[in-house]
């Protein structure tokens, strides 16, 4: 008889010990039991039932919001960077989760439909766009996003629309264990040149007030009500402080850099650093906007 993991084979790349530190944007994360990459949603759908229940499987999208465990992730880690297809429908979008969300705004912008623009600078997946709420610029996927399509861990698929996801900023109620495979967004016409300027200009400030050419998992704290952890942060003196091979960045200080080898240890020694030393001063707790897998802070 075949094991899971054989009949995973066949459905697309399987792999053991995997590491993932060049699977997140900060460089950081040890090994996954296993990885695998599904070649298309049917074969996604066909594998969920395979995979044994009590096995622990956790959706990885670019990787551009986490701080993995030196330890890695003990389970199955989902990669549907081959669920991709993008397909137009009148003034909406229909996108397998896979897709990075910068090509999905190129792409609306060739169709002259607008409010995709703030995914120019995002750098993820429709998938993890959603299920953090991505926003920038005044805009995020909820204001978006009409339906998605999940998988639930029994190999289920099941539809829901974005008003009963809950999203807020940075937070998606998704089912537990559900993984996005499709999303529906809504769009509005618009001119393609007009649209692809804005984009331009999004992408110039971005550029010249985050320090994108370190590896980073974007900003590390959410901006409490009516202020902003950046600015938090720079006032208790921490801008530029480092702990082994991370740093608080001295471009923006609610990044934090891995200046070469930095251990997950190192960014969490940096982030309860931050995190106390605001609350003494400000009486603010910050609450942190990357998601720690295997971690604690
Ligand atoms: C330089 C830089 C700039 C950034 N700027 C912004 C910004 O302006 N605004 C902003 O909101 N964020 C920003 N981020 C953070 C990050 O890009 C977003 O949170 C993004 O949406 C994460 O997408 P991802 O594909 O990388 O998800 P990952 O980091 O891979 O995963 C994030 C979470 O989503 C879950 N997930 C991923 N795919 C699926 C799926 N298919 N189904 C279910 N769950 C899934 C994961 O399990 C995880 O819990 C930035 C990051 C960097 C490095």
């Amino acid at each position: 008889m075949m094991s899971w993991q054989d009949e995973l084979s066949n459905l697309g790349k399987m792999a053991a010990d995997v590491p993932l530190s060049s699977r997140t944007t900060l460089g950081i994360g040890g090994a996954a039991t296993w990885l695998f990459r599904p070649s298309n949603e049917a074969n996604m759908q066909q594998a969920m039932r395979l995979i044994p229940q009590t096995l622990h499987t956790f959706p990885l999208g670019r990787g551009s919001n986490l701080l993995i465990a030196d330890s890695g992730i003990d389970g199955l880690v989902l990669d549907l960077s081959d669920v991709h297809m993008c397909r137009d429908d009148g003034l909406e979008l229909v996108v397998g989760a896979g897709m990075r969300m910068g090509k999905l705004a190129q792409k609306a912008a060739t169709l002259g439909l607008s409010g995709l623009e703030f995914m120019a600078t995002v750098p993820g997946d429709v998938g993890g766009g959603i299920a953090m709420n991505a926003g920038a610029f005044g805009q995020q996927v909820s204001d978006v996003l009409h339906s998605v399509e999940v998988l639930q861990r029994n190999g289920k698929s099941q539809s829901i629309q974005g008003e009963d996801l809950n999203m807020a900023y940075r937070f998606t109620a998704l089912p537990a264990g559900a993984l996005i495979t499709q999303a529906r967004f809504s769009l509005q016409q618009g001119d393609t040149e007009s649209i692809r300027q804005n984009m331009r200009e999004m992408r110039q400030k971005r550029s010249a007030s985050q320090p994108l050419a370190s590896p980073n998992c974007g900003s590390v704290f959410k901006n409490p009500a009516g202020d902003f952890a950046a600015r938090l942060i720079e006032s208790v003196g921490l801008k530029g402080a480092s702990e082994g091979n991370a740093s608080i960045s001295d471009v923006h200080a609610n990044f934090i850099i891995n200046e070469g080898g930095a251990s997950c240890e190192d960014v969490l020694t940096l982030m309860r650093l931050a995190k106390d030393k605001v609350e003494q001063k400000f009486a603010v707790e910050l609450e942190h906007e990357v998601r720690l897998v295997g971690c604690v802070l």
